[in-house]
This record gives structure tokens, sequence and C-alpha cells, in this order.
């Protein structure tokens, strides 16, 4: 395949107008790259993408946004597109992306709408990943794994179908994600596998000149799913590798955001309570067993490669064991409350933890304005509501 050279991959255009309060997902990611919050530039951060299912989801993040004056990043998986749009991923992202505009209206921060793990290999794929370009600010054009055919694909395959995606969404405003490398582990029914492979430094630096991408997700070493490794081990990131190709990648173009995904990490509080609440139940034995084999991502290692210049982190299974967690607490609390409402706002103020939890360990807080808690004196707690854990400053 004939490529043409970096310099005519179309740029990512600046100036396009997206709905009110609402913005590429690359534009909050160098802002955190540069460590800037306000008018000031200091310490990097990260944006956490969360991969929201739900519209519980989507109004716990923007709840943990508001609170914090963060960058708000939501990601839409495939399936959960379906979901939202009665089982049509292209109804999923109409609905979507109209809610979250009127959300978005309503704020003083920027938020960015981001499809994960877009397959632009098949033509159902593609359809999607196109419809996505007109509706969301982001879009990751995932073409290193054919998740139909669980093979890995050919680096100019890659390098051409991930070109084809930047040349209708960079002149539309919208970012584009690239992966090179293999993630192993299972995110949802549509994006799986089995085998995991390293990305490669020399295949880097053609991938990023040749395709004209400003995010990328390179393979160093992290997982999907919530078994990142046996029960009491430790997932082992690649840190020298992730140097290198971050050197890499900003002697290409210093604004090229890395991202992390299989992020996700355990949070000890909501395996504690989900457990208590399950030892109430009888032969819960198998799904306590499960609770405890959980493994998430080392936070230590991802702080550091923050610190080195990684921008985006895709985190999803905390979030979803902090919802069951919450969920399995608020049944045992009260059965017979007869409220979907009882249910839908525990839930929802779990999730809402969760999210400001996370957006306080990747340091996004305070970036439009001061945040509207202590951050230092939040305190994860599941067993009490929201307002007893945040104190207003
Ligand atoms: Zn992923």
């Amino acid at each position: 395949m004939a490529l043409d050279s970096y310099k005519h991959t179309p740029p990512l255009n600046l100036e396009r107008k997206f709905p009110e309060n609402m913005t590429s997902a690359m534009s909050l990611l160098y802002k955190a790259k540069r460590g800037e919050k306000g008018n000031v530039v200091g310490k990097r951060y990260a944006v956490p993408a969360f991969n929201v299912t739900t519209f519980q989801s989507i109004n716990a993040a923007f709840t943990a946004f508001e609170m914090l004056g963060s960058s708000g990043l939501l990601a839409f998986s495939n399936s959960a597109l379906k979901h939202f749009g009665r089982g049509e991923a292209i109804f999923g992202l109409e609905i979507v992306s109209d809610y979250i505009a009127k959300m978005a209206s309503r704020t003083k921060i920027q938020v960015a709408t981001h499809l994960d793990h877009g397959d632009y290999i098949t033509e159902k794929g593609r359809k999607v990943v196109q419809a996505a370009i007109s509706c969301l600010s982001s879009v990751m054009a995932d073409n290193s794994t054919d998740h139909v055919n669980q093979t890995h694909t050919d680096l100019a395959d890659n390098i051409g179908l991930t070109r084809e995606v930047v040349n209708i969404a960079h002149p539309l405003g919208v970012s584009v994600e690239g992966e090179l490398g293999v993630l192993a582990g299972e995110e949802d029914e549509d994006t799986h596998s089995e085998i995991s492979t390293y990305t490669n430094p020399q295949e880097l630096e053609r991938f990023l000149r040749e395709t004209g991408v400003l995010m990328l997700a390179p393979t160093i070493g992290t997982m999907h799913g919530p078994n990142k490794g046996k029960p009491g081990s430790k997932v082992k990131l690649q840190i020298d590798l992730a140097h290198t190709l971050l050197k890499i990648a900003n002697s290409i173009d210093e604004r090229i955001c890395f991202v992390i995904h299989g992020a996700s990490t355990l949070y000890q509080e909501v395996t504690s309570y989900a457990l208590s609440s399950l030892r109430k139940f009888e032969s819960a034995e198998a799904s306590v067993k499960k609770w405890e084999e959980f493994v998430g991502t080392d936070w230590e290692q991802i702080v550091d490669i923050v610190q080195a210049g990684f921008c985006k982190i895709n985190t999803d299974t905390e979030n979803r064991q902090t919802f069951l967690a919450k969920l399995l607490g608020t049944v045992i609390k009260d059965p017979a409350k007869i409220d979907i409402r009882f249910y839908d706002i525990s839930c929802t103020e779990g999730l809402t933890q969760s999210y400001l939890r996370k957006l306080i360990m990747a340091g996004n807080y305070g970036v439009w304005y001061e945040p509207k808690i202590d951050v230092e004196d939040f305190r994860f707690d599941l067993a009490k509501p929201l307002q007893e854990l945040t104190s207003a400053v």
C-alpha cells in the first residue's frame, strides 16, 4: 500500500466549534500533558476516560467533574452504544450526543466524547466510526486487532485504515486515537484478545509519521478486564519501553498524547464493602471468591508514566465494581424498599465517589475553576452518603 508522508495528513482542525462547553479529547489531553490549570502551568496530570454505559453513569460523571472543576472525558464502547440505542449503536450515538450536549450546556467545565475501540476493519464497524465522527468529538481507530477474526493486523494495514479515519475526522476537529501493539484481556463482548504484544519503537515512528494521529495507545503491559494477573500478583508495566516510545513521539510532535488502556486499579474499600454485603447472602461462596481474585493495575506505576507524559487513562472495571458493591450494600440495607429512585440515587452516588476518587488520583481537578470540595479531605466510603464524605470549601 503506497502511503503519502506525514506532512500530507490533514492537521486537526482546532477552529471547529463544538456544542457549548464541548471540545476534542486531544485539546483536554494536551492541556493535561502541559500541566495547565486555569492560566497556570504546573505539574502534569491525566484525564481519565470513563467508559459510561447508562444515563446514570453519565450523570454521576458530570457530578464528579463539576464538583472538582475537572476536564471531562466520556468514552463509549460499541456495546455501550448498542445498549443506549436499544440494540443499534448508531441510534445510541445520536441519543448520547444530544443528551451530553444538553448536560454540557449547563456546566462551566469542558467535556469531550470519545468512541472507544472503534472498528474500521469490518463494514459494520466502519459505519459506526463514521457516525461517531459526526456525533462525538474524538474517536479511537483500533485497527491493530481484528476483533472478529481474533488476529493481529499488519502494520501497513493498521496505518492505512487509521489514516483513512484521520482523513475524515481531523478536518472536522475530531481527534483520533490509534493503537499499536495488542492488549490482552476482555474489555466487553465486542473487544477481547487472548494475545498481547508490546509496541515496537521502530514501528511507532512509522505509524505516527504516516497516520498523523495525535493520540496513541501503545501496549506496555496493562490488560483489559478485572483479572489482570494471578490473585495477589502485580501487573508489571514496561516503564523503560514507555519512556523510549514517548521520546520518539515527542520528537515527531510534542502534542502527541499517549493513552493507557486497562488502567483500572482495584479499590480495597470497594472489595471490603462488597464482601461484607455478600457474606450476608446464603451460598455466596463462589461470588466471594471472584471478588477476592480481582487484580487491578498498580497505581504507583501509572503515576510514574503520567509524570512522563501519558495523559489519558482508560478506566472502567473499578467503576463497574463500585456500582455492584454499592448495589449489593443498598439491597442488603433495605430489601423491601419499593422505590426505583432509592436504588438509582444510591448507585449513582457510589459511581460518583468512584469517579471522584480516580479524578483526584489523576490530579485532574481545579482545571476550569477551584474544586467545590476539599480534595485533601475526600474519603472514599460506600457506607456513607456522598455529602458526608465531601466537605465543601
Ligand atoms: Zn481498551
